[in-house]
Protein backbone atom coordinates (compact mmCIF):
# COMPACT_ATOMS: atom_id res chain seq x y z
CA UNK A 1 0.00 0.00 0.00
CA UNK A 2 0.63 3.70 -0.59
CA UNK A 3 2.05 6.23 1.61
CA UNK A 4 -0.95 8.34 2.45
CA UNK A 5 0.91 12.14 2.50
CA UNK A 6 -0.43 15.28 4.49
CA UNK A 7 -1.07 17.26 1.25
CA UNK A 8 -0.18 15.87 -2.42
CA UNK A 9 0.97 19.23 -4.77
CA UNK A 10 1.79 17.04 -7.21
CA UNK A 11 -1.48 15.11 -8.10
CA UNK A 12 -3.56 18.59 -8.32
CA UNK A 13 -1.12 20.21 -10.47
CA UNK A 14 -1.97 16.97 -13.02
CA UNK A 15 -5.32 18.35 -13.01
CA UNK A 16 -4.73 21.83 -14.18
CA UNK A 17 -1.13 21.06 -15.79
CA UNK A 18 -2.17 22.22 -19.33
CA UNK A 19 -3.36 25.58 -18.21
CA UNK A 20 -0.96 26.08 -15.72
CA UNK A 21 2.10 25.23 -18.81
CA UNK A 22 0.15 27.58 -20.75
CA UNK A 23 0.28 30.11 -18.63
CA UNK A 24 3.89 29.93 -17.09
CA UNK A 25 5.45 29.66 -20.66
CA UNK A 26 3.26 32.64 -21.57
CA UNK A 27 5.32 34.57 -18.98
CA UNK A 28 8.43 32.50 -19.87
CA UNK A 29 8.24 33.45 -23.26
CA UNK A 30 7.18 37.65 -22.66
CA UNK A 31 10.52 38.44 -21.68
CA UNK A 32 8.59 40.34 -17.94
CA UNK A 33 9.66 38.06 -14.95
CA UNK A 34 8.69 41.18 -12.48
CA UNK A 35 5.10 43.12 -12.38
CA UNK A 36 3.05 43.65 -15.39
CA UNK A 37 -0.90 43.28 -16.20
CA UNK A 38 -0.46 39.21 -14.92
CA UNK A 39 0.06 40.96 -11.52
CA UNK A 40 -2.57 43.68 -11.52
CA UNK A 41 -4.95 41.92 -13.44
CA UNK A 42 -4.51 38.54 -10.32
CA UNK A 43 -4.92 41.43 -7.85
CA UNK A 44 -7.97 42.61 -9.56
CA UNK A 45 -9.67 38.79 -9.56
CA UNK A 46 -8.64 38.26 -5.87
CA UNK A 47 -10.32 41.79 -4.89
CA UNK A 48 -13.52 40.99 -6.60
CA UNK A 49 -12.88 37.30 -4.76
CA UNK A 50 -12.73 38.17 -1.42
CA UNK A 51 -15.36 41.15 -1.71
CA UNK A 52 -12.82 44.10 -1.37
CA UNK A 53 -12.14 47.42 -3.10
CA UNK A 54 -8.18 46.73 -2.74
CA UNK A 55 -5.90 44.12 -3.37
CA UNK A 56 -2.08 44.59 -2.80
CA UNK A 57 0.41 41.59 -3.69
CA UNK A 58 3.45 40.69 -1.82
CA UNK A 59 6.20 38.19 -1.28
CA UNK A 60 4.62 35.70 1.63
CA UNK A 61 1.79 36.00 3.67
CA UNK A 62 4.40 36.99 6.65
CA UNK A 63 5.09 40.08 4.54
CA UNK A 64 1.15 40.56 4.46
CA UNK A 65 0.83 40.72 8.35
CA UNK A 66 4.39 42.90 8.38
CA UNK A 67 3.08 45.01 5.99
CA UNK A 68 -0.44 45.36 7.53
CA UNK A 69 1.14 46.50 10.78
CA UNK A 70 3.21 49.20 9.35
CA UNK A 71 0.53 50.76 7.20
CA UNK A 72 -1.52 51.05 10.02
CA UNK A 73 1.59 52.89 11.94
CA UNK A 74 1.77 49.69 15.02
CA UNK A 75 5.47 50.51 16.21
CA UNK A 76 7.18 51.03 19.62
CA UNK A 77 5.41 50.84 22.62
CA UNK A 78 2.00 49.01 21.07
CA UNK A 79 0.14 46.03 22.07
CA UNK A 80 -1.22 43.82 19.60
CA UNK A 81 -3.67 41.09 20.91
CA UNK A 82 -3.11 37.40 19.32
CA UNK A 83 -3.52 33.78 19.54
CA UNK A 84 -0.89 31.77 20.99
CA UNK A 85 -2.13 28.71 19.32
CA UNK A 86 -1.10 29.45 15.53
CA UNK A 87 2.71 29.71 13.09
CA UNK A 88 5.15 31.70 14.64
CA UNK A 89 4.54 33.97 11.96
CA UNK A 90 1.44 35.60 13.28
CA UNK A 91 3.62 37.17 16.51
CA UNK A 92 6.59 37.73 14.81
CA UNK A 93 5.66 40.44 12.55
CA UNK A 94 4.49 42.03 15.64
CA UNK A 95 7.95 42.26 16.87
CA UNK A 96 9.17 42.86 13.99
CA UNK A 97 7.58 46.29 13.77
CA UNK A 98 8.28 47.15 17.23
CA UNK A 99 5.61 46.28 19.45
CA UNK A 100 4.90 43.49 22.08
CA UNK A 101 2.70 40.47 21.54
CA UNK A 102 0.13 39.66 23.81
CA UNK A 103 -1.49 36.22 24.29
CA UNK A 104 -5.14 35.49 24.37
CA UNK A 105 -5.80 31.65 25.36
CA UNK A 106 -8.38 29.65 22.54
CA UNK A 107 -11.32 28.07 22.67
CA UNK A 108 -11.04 24.08 22.85
CA UNK A 109 -13.68 23.29 19.96
CA UNK A 110 -12.36 25.24 17.03
CA UNK A 111 -8.62 26.04 18.40
CA UNK A 112 -9.77 30.04 17.24
CA UNK A 113 -8.85 33.29 19.85
CA UNK A 114 -11.16 32.83 22.75
CA UNK A 115 -13.20 35.85 21.81
CA UNK A 116 -14.69 36.45 25.53
CA UNK A 117 -11.07 36.81 26.55
CA UNK A 118 -10.01 39.54 24.62
CA UNK A 119 -11.26 42.15 26.36
CA UNK A 120 -9.71 41.36 29.72
CA UNK A 121 -6.61 41.71 27.98
CA UNK A 122 -6.54 45.20 26.86
CA UNK A 123 -4.88 47.79 28.14
CA UNK A 124 -3.86 51.55 27.22
CA UNK A 125 -1.15 50.28 24.80
CA UNK A 126 -3.37 47.97 22.43
CA UNK A 127 -3.86 48.62 19.21
CA UNK A 128 -5.01 46.31 17.17
CA UNK A 129 -5.78 42.46 17.31
CA UNK A 130 -5.09 39.97 14.71
CA UNK A 131 -7.72 37.33 14.90
CA UNK A 132 -5.97 33.79 13.08
CA UNK A 133 -8.52 32.09 10.80
CA UNK A 134 -6.72 28.40 12.16
CA UNK A 135 -6.78 25.78 9.96
CA UNK A 136 -9.75 27.04 7.21
CA UNK A 137 -12.13 27.84 10.25
CA UNK A 138 -13.45 31.67 10.86
CA UNK A 139 -12.80 32.97 14.03
CA UNK A 140 -16.10 35.01 15.29
CA UNK A 141 -15.87 37.91 13.52
CA UNK A 142 -18.80 40.03 14.67
CA UNK A 143 -17.58 39.84 18.50
CA UNK A 144 -14.24 40.59 17.54
CA UNK A 145 -15.31 43.46 14.96
CA UNK A 146 -17.73 44.82 18.21
CA UNK A 147 -14.49 44.57 20.58
CA UNK A 148 -12.12 46.66 18.29
CA UNK A 149 -15.36 49.24 17.56
CA UNK A 150 -15.72 49.64 21.16
CA UNK A 151 -12.16 50.07 22.37
CA UNK A 152 -10.73 51.88 18.79
CA UNK A 153 -8.63 49.24 18.08
CA UNK A 154 -7.35 48.17 14.24
CA UNK A 155 -8.34 44.22 12.99
CA UNK A 156 -5.55 42.69 10.76
CA UNK A 157 -7.14 39.06 9.98
CA UNK A 158 -4.50 36.29 9.41
CA UNK A 159 -6.09 34.11 6.62
CA UNK A 160 -3.23 32.37 5.31
CA UNK A 161 -5.02 29.00 6.28
CA UNK A 162 -8.77 30.17 5.23
CA UNK A 163 -8.65 31.44 1.53
CA UNK A 164 -12.55 31.19 0.90
CA UNK A 165 -13.46 30.78 4.57
CA UNK A 166 -16.82 33.18 5.38
CA UNK A 167 -18.16 34.58 8.61
CA UNK A 168 -21.60 35.77 8.87
CA UNK A 169 -21.72 35.29 4.84
CA UNK A 170 -18.69 37.58 4.53
CA UNK A 171 -15.43 36.23 3.10
CA UNK A 172 -12.60 36.54 5.63
CA UNK A 173 -10.15 39.40 4.58
CA UNK A 174 -13.29 41.59 4.11
CA UNK A 175 -14.34 42.19 7.71
CA UNK A 176 -11.35 44.05 9.70
CA UNK A 177 -9.71 46.81 8.65
CA UNK A 178 -7.36 44.31 6.59
CA UNK A 179 -6.99 40.86 5.53
CA UNK A 180 -3.24 38.59 5.18
CA UNK A 181 -3.40 36.03 2.76
CA UNK A 182 -0.40 33.54 2.25
CA UNK A 183 -0.16 31.76 -0.99
CA UNK A 184 2.47 29.35 0.33
CA UNK A 185 2.04 25.89 -1.80
CA UNK A 186 -0.07 24.19 0.90
CA UNK A 187 -2.71 26.92 1.57
CA UNK A 188 -6.15 26.51 0.17
CA UNK A 189 -4.76 28.24 -2.71
CA UNK A 190 -1.15 27.86 -3.09
CA UNK A 191 1.30 29.16 -5.74
CA UNK A 192 4.89 27.26 -6.96
CA UNK A 193 6.27 29.11 -4.26
CA UNK A 194 6.04 32.05 -2.05
CA UNK A 195 3.40 34.21 -2.40
CA UNK A 196 0.64 36.80 -0.27
CA UNK A 197 -2.06 39.52 -0.41
CA UNK A 198 -3.41 42.40 1.62
CA UNK A 199 -6.81 42.98 1.36
CA UNK A 200 -8.79 45.99 2.59
CA UNK A 201 -11.61 48.43 1.35
CA UNK A 202 -9.33 51.63 2.53
CA UNK A 203 -7.86 52.94 -1.11
CA UNK A 204 -5.21 55.23 1.41
CA UNK A 205 -4.34 51.84 3.30
CA UNK A 206 -4.00 50.14 -0.06
CA UNK A 207 -1.79 53.08 -1.12
CA UNK A 208 0.36 53.03 2.02
CA UNK A 209 0.97 48.71 1.66
CA UNK A 210 1.80 49.53 -1.80
CA UNK A 211 4.34 52.02 -1.02
CA UNK A 212 5.69 50.27 2.09
CA UNK A 213 6.27 47.13 -0.15
CA UNK A 214 8.24 49.34 -2.91
CA UNK A 215 10.85 50.33 -0.85
CA UNK A 216 8.67 53.06 0.87
CA UNK A 217 8.47 54.87 -2.90
CA UNK A 218 5.42 56.47 -4.30
CA UNK A 219 7.45 57.97 -7.20
CA UNK A 220 10.16 55.48 -8.32
CA UNK A 221 13.97 56.64 -6.67
CA UNK A 222 11.70 58.80 -4.27
CA UNK A 223 11.44 57.03 -0.98
CA UNK A 224 9.32 58.50 1.74
CA UNK A 225 9.73 55.56 4.39
CA UNK A 226 11.87 52.72 5.03
CA UNK A 227 10.12 50.09 3.48
CA UNK A 228 11.01 46.64 1.65
CA UNK A 229 10.56 44.60 -0.99
CA UNK A 230 7.80 42.82 -1.23
CA UNK A 231 6.50 41.56 -4.40
CA UNK A 232 4.82 38.59 -6.09
CA UNK A 233 6.36 37.29 -9.00
CA UNK A 234 4.69 37.38 -12.60
CA UNK A 235 4.98 33.43 -12.71
CA UNK A 236 3.24 32.99 -9.44
CA UNK A 237 0.55 35.57 -10.26
CA UNK A 238 0.17 33.78 -13.47
CA UNK A 239 -0.30 30.43 -11.53
CA UNK A 240 -2.65 31.77 -8.97
CA UNK A 241 -4.82 33.36 -11.61
CA UNK A 242 -5.66 29.49 -13.15
CA UNK A 243 -5.71 28.38 -9.66
CA UNK A 244 -7.96 31.08 -8.36
CA UNK A 245 -10.67 29.74 -10.86
CA UNK A 246 -10.45 26.39 -9.29
CA UNK A 247 -10.88 27.38 -5.23
CA UNK A 248 -13.86 27.37 -4.71
CA UNK A 249 -14.51 24.14 -6.58
CA UNK A 250 -11.14 22.75 -4.26
CA UNK A 251 -12.48 24.19 -1.33
CA UNK A 252 -16.01 22.22 -1.47
CA UNK A 253 -14.09 19.03 -1.95
CA UNK A 254 -12.26 19.31 1.34
CA UNK A 255 -15.55 19.75 2.96
CA UNK A 256 -16.73 16.68 1.57
CA UNK A 257 -13.33 15.15 2.63
CA UNK A 258 -13.91 16.58 6.06
CA UNK A 259 -17.66 14.64 5.84
CA UNK A 260 -16.24 11.50 4.68
CA UNK A 261 -13.93 11.68 7.68
CA UNK A 262 -16.78 12.36 10.34
CA UNK A 263 -18.35 9.64 8.94
CA UNK A 264 -15.28 7.17 9.30
CA UNK A 265 -14.33 8.38 12.22
CA UNK A 266 -16.93 9.10 14.42
CA UNK A 267 -18.28 5.44 15.32
CA UNK A 268 -14.02 4.69 16.78
CA UNK A 269 -14.73 7.14 19.79
CA UNK A 270 -11.69 8.35 22.10
CA UNK A 271 -10.71 10.64 19.35
CA UNK A 272 -12.51 14.28 19.45
CA UNK A 273 -13.36 15.51 15.99
CA UNK A 274 -13.00 19.18 14.48
CA UNK A 275 -16.04 20.99 14.45
CA UNK A 276 -17.58 23.07 11.96
CA UNK A 277 -19.09 26.32 13.83
CA UNK A 278 -22.52 27.19 12.47
CA UNK A 279 -22.70 30.78 11.02
CA UNK A 280 -19.15 30.29 9.51
CA UNK A 281 -18.09 28.40 6.74
CA UNK A 282 -14.99 26.43 7.43
CA UNK A 283 -12.60 25.40 4.22
CA UNK A 284 -10.84 22.53 6.25
CA UNK A 285 -7.27 24.06 5.22
CA UNK A 286 -6.33 21.09 8.04
CA UNK A 287 -8.41 18.26 9.71
CA UNK A 288 -7.19 17.86 13.20
CA UNK A 289 -8.47 15.70 15.65
CA UNK A 290 -7.71 15.53 19.34
CA UNK A 291 -5.95 12.52 21.13
CA UNK A 292 -7.30 13.12 24.46
CA UNK A 293 -4.58 12.25 27.50
CA UNK A 294 -5.59 8.36 28.42
CA UNK A 295 -2.49 6.78 29.51
CA UNK A 296 0.73 8.29 31.21
CA UNK A 297 3.83 7.84 29.91
CA UNK A 298 7.32 8.49 28.60
CA UNK A 299 6.17 9.70 25.65
CA UNK A 300 2.54 12.24 24.67
CA UNK A 301 0.23 9.96 23.85
CA UNK A 302 -0.36 11.77 20.34
CA UNK A 303 3.18 10.99 19.22
CA UNK A 304 2.62 7.27 20.29
CA UNK A 305 -0.38 7.40 17.38
CA UNK A 306 1.32 9.56 15.19
CA UNK A 307 4.44 7.07 14.73
CA UNK A 308 2.17 4.19 14.52
CA UNK A 309 -0.01 5.91 11.89
CA UNK A 310 3.57 6.57 10.10
CA UNK A 311 3.94 2.36 10.51
CA UNK A 312 0.62 2.22 8.64
CA UNK A 313 1.86 4.43 5.64
CA UNK A 314 -0.13 7.60 7.06
CA UNK A 315 1.38 10.53 7.59
CA UNK A 316 0.16 12.96 9.84
CA UNK A 317 1.31 16.08 10.97
CA UNK A 318 1.42 18.44 14.66
CA UNK A 319 0.53 21.81 14.33
CA UNK A 320 1.38 23.20 16.70
CA UNK A 321 3.58 21.16 19.23
CA UNK A 322 5.25 24.19 21.77
CA UNK A 323 2.24 27.02 21.95
CA UNK A 324 4.34 30.62 20.93
CA UNK A 325 3.91 32.10 24.62
CA UNK A 326 6.20 28.97 25.80
CA UNK A 327 8.38 29.43 22.82
CA UNK A 328 12.51 30.14 24.24
CA UNK A 329 12.17 33.70 21.95
CA UNK A 330 9.20 34.97 24.09
CA UNK A 331 10.62 34.16 27.17
CA UNK A 332 11.49 37.23 27.76
CA UNK A 333 7.48 38.23 28.19
CA UNK A 334 7.40 36.01 31.11
CA UNK A 335 4.50 34.19 30.33
CA UNK A 336 4.27 30.99 32.62
CA UNK A 337 3.86 27.35 31.86
CA UNK A 338 -0.55 26.76 32.48
CA UNK A 339 -1.11 30.58 32.26
CA UNK A 340 -2.81 29.41 29.07
CA UNK A 341 -3.89 25.97 29.16
CA UNK A 342 -6.13 25.60 26.69
CA UNK A 343 -3.28 26.05 24.07
CA UNK A 344 -1.17 24.04 26.20
CA UNK A 345 -3.16 21.06 25.94
CA UNK A 346 -4.15 21.57 22.22
CA UNK A 347 -0.83 21.33 21.74
CA UNK A 348 -0.24 17.95 23.29
CA UNK A 349 -3.57 16.73 21.85
CA UNK A 350 -3.93 17.60 18.13
CA UNK A 351 -2.80 15.56 15.66
CA UNK A 352 -3.82 16.52 11.72
CA UNK A 353 -4.49 13.61 8.98
CA UNK A 354 -4.15 13.90 5.51
CA UNK A 355 -6.52 16.48 4.04
CA UNK A 356 -6.64 17.92 0.52
CA UNK A 357 -8.84 17.63 -2.21
CA UNK A 358 -8.58 15.15 -4.11
CA UNK A 359 -8.19 12.58 -1.08
CA UNK A 360 -10.20 9.09 -2.20
CA UNK A 361 -12.17 7.89 -0.20
CA UNK A 362 -10.25 4.52 -0.06
CA UNK A 363 -7.11 6.49 1.49
CA UNK A 364 -9.41 7.85 3.99
CA UNK A 365 -10.70 4.58 4.80
CA UNK A 366 -7.11 3.36 5.14
CA UNK A 367 -6.47 6.17 7.65
CA UNK A 368 -9.70 5.58 9.26
CA UNK A 369 -9.02 1.58 9.92
CA UNK A 370 -5.18 2.54 10.97
CA UNK A 371 -6.26 5.13 13.64
CA UNK A 372 -8.77 2.58 14.67
CA UNK A 373 -6.23 -0.74 14.95
CA UNK A 374 -3.81 1.97 16.52
CA UNK A 375 -6.93 3.27 19.17
CA UNK A 376 -7.41 -0.34 19.86
C1 LIG B 1 1.37 30.10 6.56
C2 LIG B 1 0.99 31.04 7.61
C3 LIG B 1 1.54 32.33 7.70
C4 LIG B 1 2.70 32.78 6.89
O1 LIG B 1 2.60 32.67 5.53
P1 LIG B 1 3.90 32.55 4.62
O2 LIG B 1 3.39 32.78 3.24
O3 LIG B 1 4.48 31.20 4.83
O4 LIG B 1 4.85 33.63 5.05
C5 LIG B 1 1.02 33.20 8.65
N1 LIG B 1 0.04 32.82 9.49
C6 LIG B 1 -0.48 31.58 9.45
C7 LIG B 1 -1.57 31.23 10.41
C8 LIG B 1 -0.01 30.64 8.53
O5 LIG B 1 -0.53 29.41 8.51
Amino acid sequence: MNNIPPVDLARQYKLISTETDLAVLEILSSGRYIGGTVVTDFEKQFAHYINVSECVSCNSGTDALYLALRALNIGKGDEVITSPFTFIATAEVINLVGATPVFVDIEPHTFNLDVDQIEAAITSKTKAIIPVHLFGQAVNMTKVMEIAQQYHLFVIEDCAQATGAEWDGKKVGSIGHIGAFSFFPTKNLGACGDGGAVTTNDPEIAATLKMLSEHGSRVRYYHEAIGVNSRLDSLQAAILQVKLRYLDHWNEQRSLVAERYQHLLSPIGKIQLPQALAGGKHVWNQYTIRLPEHQQGEQLYRNQVREQLQQMGVISMVYYPLPLHLQPVYQYLGYQQGQLPRSEQACQEVLSLPMFPDLTFEEQEQVAYSLKDCLS
